[in-house]
């Protein structure tokens, strides 16, 4: 599995580009903003939605990194006042997702978001994801 994925992602330089990732989880966040890092991504970390809301108005990202179960304002709400904002209505997000949370996907994508990555998610599955939606490449057709 591990090396199948690692063949068929090919990943190239964020260029500093800057991701917003927005997670509660400090073991999550250490890894996903170390591989980005590491690929040159400039990565900003909010660890609630108020926070994440706030950050982006103040320095609007590339493209946000929402998980979706947050403390104070979860990431349903966060992505509902991100795309009210004029300016940032344009920044992609893409969700994290629960694998417990059956639908969480489809819903995420019906609510703005423009990709969705379902825990566990490896470390290069999140680069290849933002990649993606920078590239604003169609998403690949859903497994299983
Ligand atoms: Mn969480």
């Amino acid at each position: 599995m591990a090396e199948n994925e690692s063949k068929e992602l090919t990943l190239t330089s964020g260029a500093g580009r800057r991701v917003l990732l927005v997670e509660d989880n400090l073991h999550n966040r250490r890894i996903f903003a170390g591989v980005l890092t590491h690929y040159g991504y400039e990565v900003r970390e909010a660890v609630n939605g108020a926070e994440a809301v706030e950050l982006a108005k103040a320095s609007p990202p590339d493209i946000i990194l929402m998980d979706l179960s947050l403390p104070v304002m979860d990431g349903w709400e966060a992505t509902r006042q991100l795309k009210e904002i004029p300016e940032l209505r344009q920044v992609p997000i893409i969700a994290l997702t629960a694998h417990a949370m059956a639908g969480d996907d489809e819903r995420a994508l019906a609510s703005g978001c423009d990709g969705y990555l379902t825990k566990p998610i490896s470390p290069k599955r999140v680069v290849a994801e933002v990649q993606r939606v920078l590239a604003g490449l169609t998403p690949p057709p859903r497994e299983g």
